[in-house]
């Protein structure tokens, strides 16, 4: 707690605040801030006092209007009681005045703020300062040198110019300049003819601003008060100028620039305010410049770049060091990334579309060529089907061609080409069969064999194909002869075999005796001739064990007995149990 209170006293002893000695400064301006060449001063020096790493400033500033309000003689008074009254409450540290305010000044406040340092501005030549040690007079007054400069300035950017309107007013301050800008011309007057305004009023003045050529030029200094005694703020007067002249105008005043002026060597107020804030601090800080008069140059080359384009004035042609305001970034400066950007994904785009476009074509080309193909491998496969049909139609009739003559074969290499009967293999084949259903089903069978008698004789007598007619007679004779389900077959040469199923001994020789009959009587082809034959006939039946030779050769032993005892006759096997075969299973 004691700690505290010992920091506010050292505080309040030291008039400390932020760790800076707080310092007053109090401005008293004439013009109020509507006026661009104040409120540009202003900025410049606000921006440096608070800026300052030495003193916490406050700043206070008046516009006291004081030439507005002269033929009022008690606005004086009164404006000075006001500011006794306010400042002695907020004593200044440092004072900055206007010209036109240091008659108030001297006669009413100075006694209350003697030891206050104060800066007076100075807008004409360096005469004429306040008295007293404490006032330093600021001079930045337009001199000859800044008209020649402009002058100079005309004729370079615009070489073919020869006459130069100089805009001035009627104030004391504007015909001390005109003195200048005689001067000026004198040194010039070979290279161009300066014509200064002087007593317009400021209709008249913008008449004769609309009557000034284009290859000529215009030159505003001041038109502060016009021939008729009326009041004018500069900066509207310049843009009423600039609306009216097809001439380029040029400026000494920085802060006139904005409105269709080309530019000039001109003073800057902002720059004229940081100048006398750097004087005020060092005031402050008890380093006071010697000598009652500042002077200081706050002027240089500046240019509305819009004004350039305008009058074609290129920026090569500028002096160097020139400022150039007013920059309207061109459409690809302000947009160059943005447009490069969208060229960028423009291009990626168009690639894409290319790309796909491109695809598109490929994937098309490639879907008809699969589609040609389809059609193609369709067709093709329609016309192999078609063909694997007919082949297989034409491979089934084959089939059954061939099947046929396999039957066919089968037929023959199963009859006896002579006769038409069976052939020795088949009449085997059935022997077997019967065989088998004998073992198996007891159904006995028997067989006989039958050789035509002395056949030898009839091929000698009648000649082989005789002999040949003779058989298929024979053959026909013996079928004949036989039931349904016997068998007749030619078992080699002129020999016959007979299968005769379900067929006892005894039944066996009533039929073959039939048959021997029949053929005995038959007349029989034999070539041209008709003839009848013998055959001696040998029968057995099946027995129990039996094989296809067995039966056959008891058959062929009983034929050979017969022929033994004299042929054409049928003669039963011998046996010892006559009537029918041993029961097998
Ligand atoms: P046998 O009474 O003892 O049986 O006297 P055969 O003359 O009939 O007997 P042989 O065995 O001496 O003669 C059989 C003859 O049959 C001989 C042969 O020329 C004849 N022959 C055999 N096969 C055929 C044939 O297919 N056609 C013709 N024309 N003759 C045949
Ligand atoms: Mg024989
Ligand atoms: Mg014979």
């Amino acid at each position: 707690m004691s700690f505290v209170a010992a920091l506010l006293v050292v505080f309040a002893c030291q008039d400390v605040s932020w760790g800076l000695p707080r310092k007053n400064v109090l401005l008293l301006h004439n013009l109020n801030p509507d006026y661009p060449a104040i409120a540009q001063f202003d900025q410049g020096l606000l921006a440096v006092l608070r800026a300052s790493d030495r003193f916490d400033v406050r700043v206070a500033a008046e516009y006291l209007n004081v030439t507005a309000f002269e033929a009022l003689p008690s606005y004086l008074p009164e404006t000075a009681r006001y500011l006794e009254m306010k400042y002695t409450h907020w004593t200044p540290d440092a004072v900055f005045a206007d010209r036109a305010v240091t008659g108030l000044y001297t006669q009413y406040l100075h006694g209350k703020l003697k030891d206050v340092p104060c800066f007076i501005a100075q807008d004409r030549g360096g005469e004429g300062s306040v008295p007293g040690s404490v006032f330093k007079t600021i001079s930045w007054s337009t001199s000859t040198a800044d008209i020649v400069k402009n002058l100079v300035l005309i004729l370079t950017l615009r070489p073919k110019t020869r006459t130069v309107l100089v805009v001035l007013g009627a104030s004391e301050e504007e015909r001390r300049l005109a003195g200048e800008v005689a001067k000026a011309a004198a040194g010039l007057a070979d290279r161009v003819t300066c014509v200064p305004t002087s007593g317009l009023s400021k209709a008249a003045l913008l008449e004769q601003v609309a009557a000034v050529p284009a290859d000529a030029a215009i030159l505003y200094l001041r038109f502060a008060l016009d021939g008729d005694g009326v009041v004018h703020v500069p900066a509207q007067v310049v843009k009423e100028i600039t609306g009216r002249a097809v001439a380029p105008v040029f400026v000494v005043a920085r802060h006139l620039l904005g409105d269709g002026v080309v530019g000039g060597y001109a003073a800057s107020f902002e720059l004229f305010g940081r100048r006398t804030a750097l004087w005020i601090l060092d005031a402050l800080d008890g380093r006071e410049p010697s000598g009652e008069s500042l002077t200081t140059s706050v002027s240089d080359f500046v240019f509305d770049w819009r004004a350039l384009k305008r009058f074609n004035i290129s920026e090569s042609a500028l002096p160097p060091g020139s400022h150039i305001l007013f920059h309207n970034a061109t459409l690809w400066e302000t947009y160059s990334v943005y447009i490069l950007s969208g060229l960028a994904v423009l291009v990626a785009e168009t690639f894409l579309v290319l790309g796909l476009v491109l695809n598109r074509l490929r994937r098309r080309r490639a879907e008809a060529a699969l589609a040609a193909l389809n059609a193609t491998l369709e067709t093709r496969v329609t016309q192999r089907t078609r063909e694997l049909h007919e082949a297989n139609d034409q491979l089934g009739e084959a089939k059954e061609e061939l099947e046929a003559l396999n039957r066919n074969l089968e037929l023959l290499s199963r009859t006896d080409s002579l006769t038409g009967l069976p052939n020795r293999r088949h009449a085997e084949e059935m022997l077997q069969d019967a065989l088998v259903r004998f073992s198996r089903y007891g159904q006995g069978f028997a067989v006989a064999l039958a050789d035509i008698d002395y056949f030898k004789q009839v091929n000698d007598r009648h000649g082989h194909e005789a002999g040949d007619a003779l058989l298929r007679d024979v053959a026909r004779v013996m079928t004949k002869g036989v039931r349904h389900c016997d068998l007749v077959a030619r078992w080699g040469g002129e020999e016959f075999l007979l299968l005769l199923p379900g067929t006892d001994l005894d039944g066996a020789g009533q039929l073959l005796e039939r048959i021997r009959e029949r053929l005995e009587t038959a007349s029989l082809r034999c070539g041209p001739a008709r003839a009848s034959v013998t055959a001696t006939i040998g029968a057995a039946v099946v027995r129990c064990g039996d094989g296809v030779e067995d039966v056959v050769r008891r058959a062929d032993a009983a034929m050979y007995r017969g022929k033994e005892r004299g042929r054409n006759r049928v003669v039963l096997e011998e046996t010892d149990r006559p009537g029918g075969p041993d029961c097998p299973e």
